[in-house]
């Protein structure tokens, strides 16, 4: 049986949503390749499992034993079950995983990838991500070493759960004890939700880009998303500058969301920016400049000063909710 693996995480207590996002995905390259979409997961409990089930999982296997023995864990697993493809979340542990178990079994991994597609002639899987510096879209392959590894960063696919699902027992992978824990956790520190504004799960998004001018500039991009019940996304052009949080960067060294409505203001849409937000439902995109490459991925376009376009559109939501 050919298999393909999710590499599964828990987030207090919840299964993260690249988890999730990768687990519908897998579900696609599956039916696409004739492969079976198994989870993998550590140090969660059995009734837990049925949510990756629900997202299509066919076979969880279990990792047993110690933290520390992770690593050895997955390489042992991965050299018994011989898997063809494994998916890892580029999430702080993924990221430090994925890396280490592709050198112990001698295969490649291509890291933050933003798609991925079973190609029809070889069954390979096709691996997207940008390259050079964000200049082009590299497509990478692993022709000759099991398994093919990627990671991929939250929020490029999306999470549906099945209708019907089968839920099974579980595979359980023997870890190693370690006598004498080198690891001890002091405590966990929760993030708060403070000032920070969770750009994935914003249905609407008015991201501003250097266009707007400078930090003053976000006051109008925070009043289009407040009329529009949405929240401020930014460019990186605008947070290297230092005009917004970093927290609101959208793209390759930012969020990569979906929401159901982008509204790019005064953003040129360089390949690293439009790989953040490229999956969204609808793009509108407000430019003076006819020839910017935002223009190519919106739906909706309109040239002009964002100056006079966004206070206008403003001025006419006002008059609609007057009326
Ligand atoms: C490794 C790497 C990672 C990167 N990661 C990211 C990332 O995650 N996210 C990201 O965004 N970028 C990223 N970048 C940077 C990216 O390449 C671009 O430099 C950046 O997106 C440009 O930001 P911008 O569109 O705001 O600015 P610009 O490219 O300067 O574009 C400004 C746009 O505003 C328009 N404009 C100007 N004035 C007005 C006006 N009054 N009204 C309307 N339009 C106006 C202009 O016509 C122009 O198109 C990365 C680059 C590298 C090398």
């Amino acid at each position: 049986m050919r298999e393909l693996w999710v590499y599964a995480e828990l987030l207090d207590g919840q299964w993260s949503g690249v988890s999730l996002e990768l687990l519908t995905q897998g579900r696609v390259l599956c039916g696409a390749g004739g492969l079976t979409l198994c989870a993998v997961v550590r140090g969660a409990d059995v009734a837990q499992l049925d949510e990756l089930y629900r997202f299509g999982a066919e076979r969880v296997y279990l990792l047993q034993g110690a933290v520390e023995s992770l690593l050895s864990t997955v390489v042992r697993a991965v050299e018994r079950y011989r898997p063809e493809i494994f998916l890892l979340g580029a999430t702080m542990s993924g990221r430090q995983l994925a890396p280490m178990v592709a050198a112990r079994v001698g295969t490649g991994l291509t890291a933050d990838c933003t798609g991925l597609e079973l190609d029809g002639n070889t069954g390979l899987l096709l691996m997207s991500r940008p390259a050079c510096g964000g200049q082009l879209m590299a497509t990478i392959v692993c022709p000759d070493h099991r398994p093919q590894m990627a990671t991929v960063r939250s929020g490029v696919f999306a999470a549906e759960p099945l209708m019907e699902y089968c839920a099974g027992e579980p595979v359980l992978v023997e870890g190693d004890d370690v006598a004498a824990p080198r690891m001890r956790r002091l405590r966990s520190v929760r993030t708060e939700a403070g000032e920070a504004v969770d750009l994935h799960a914003a249905r609407l998004v008015v991201a501003g880009g250097r266009g707007v001018g400078g930090a003053e500039g976000f006051r109008l991009m925070e009043a289009l998303a407040t009329a529009l019940d949405g929240v401020v996304g930014a460019s990186r052009g605008t947070v290297d500058a230092g005009w917004i949080s970093s927290s609101r960067l959208v793209g390759q060294s930012g969020k990569t969301i979906s929401p159901e409505l982008y509204v790019a203001c005064g953003i040129s849409g360089a390949i690293p920016h439009v790989v953040g937000m490229q999956s969204a439902g609808l793009v509108v995109a407000i430019n003076a400049d006819p020839t910017a490459p935002i223009f190519d991925v919106a739906d909706i376009g309109l040239v002009g000063d964002l100056h006079e376009v966004v206070p206008e559109w403003l001025r006419q939501l006002r008059d609609e909710a007057v009326d």
